[in-house]
């Protein structure tokens, strides 16, 4: 079967005295993610995509948050690295679609900024990446402001 899609999904707390990054991206705000990592919730959810196309398990399986070499890793390593283990099965990147799920900051200005560098990290056109963002209209916990939600589709191939 040379097509397969992948699903994916995170969350992370957002905190006080962390830097915000999403999609590859540092955004000013008073808060940011806490995480092993950088908390880059946006990559993590789209490299739960991509591993799950390929069957490969999910993130905390590839990069234990136990491990210090993942300590305040830049999640577009582990986006990187995610690519090169898909690329082992033979499979490459088709597209992505991805939503962010957060009240504040508004994030519109530095969603084209997100999609280059996250097209870069997967070697694919910019056009393949797709970035969408919303509010939860005050509701529950992205509401109010206490964490941020990110899912991702991507579609993967095998080259014939
Ligand atoms: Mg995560």
């Amino acid at each position: 079967m040379p097509f397969r899609v992948g699903f994916g999904h995170d969350v992370h707390r957002l905190v006080p005295g962390r830097r915000l990054i999403l999609g590859g991206v540092e955004i000013p705000h008073e808060k940011g993610l806490l995480a092993h990592s950088d908390g880059d919730v946006l990559i993590h959810a789209l490299c739960d995509a991509l591993l799950g196309a390929a069957n490969l398990r999910d993130i905390g399986v590839q990069f234990p948050d136990t491990s210090t070499e993942f300590k305040d890793i830049s999640s577009l390593i582990l986006l990187e690295r995610t690519v090169t283990l898909l690329q082992e099965q033979g499979y490459l990147v088709g597209n992505a679609d991805l939503t962010l799920c957060l009240q504040r900051p508004k994030v519109r200005d530095h969603i084209p900024e997100m999609a280059e560098k996250l097209a870069v990290a997967m070697k694919i056109d910019t056009g393949r990446v797709s970035v969408k963002a919303t509010t939860h209209e005050k509701l529950g916990f992205v509401g109010k402001e206490k964490g941020v939600l990110a899912y991702a589709v991507v579609l993967i191939y095998r080259q014939l």
